[in-house]
């Protein structure tokens, strides 16, 4: 339903986005997107595992919004992710990842750096290996 804010099933994600402030809607496009102070957006909650770490990944661009502020948030790591994505798209020859823009790899570190001690060392690896920095 779009507009709604979803409560994840997983426990310790749920407290971690309380924790945060991090409220998560659902959107209609295929896309993640973290509007840090505000919502992150997500394409289907399904809590699913990988679902779980679409959320972490975006709740690491929030982090990177608490660290570096509005401005350089925006600036330096929105702005560049929206065009990697964007970039990925166009790619005649399919070769650009968006995954591999150092504005998403700094994200997925934010990510594990948070997540570590939160939701068990079998999940965190999976986690790393979905999301690699
Ligand atoms: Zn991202």
């Amino acid at each position: 339903m779009q507009n709604a804010v979803y409560k994840i099933k997983d426990e310790k994600l749920q407290q971690s986005l309380l924790d945060l402030g991090v409220k998560i809607k659902e959107t209609n496009n295929n896309m993640g997107l973290c509007l840090a102070p505000f919502y992150i957006r997500i394409s289907k909650v399904d809590h699913s595992m990988f679902n779980q770490f679409w959320i972490m990944h975006e709740v690491g661009h929030w982090l990177q919004y608490k660290k570096y502020g509005f401005i350089v948030f925006y600036l330096f790591f929105g702005l560049p992710s929206v065009l990697s994505q964007y970039l990925e798209l166009i790619d005649p020859f399919k070769k650009y990842k968006h995954r591999y823009c150092f504005a998403e790899k700094s994200a997925n570190q934010f990510a594990y750096n948070y997540f570590k001690n939160v939701i068990g060392n079998e999940k965190i690896a999976l986690f790393r290996l979905y999301y690699p920095f």
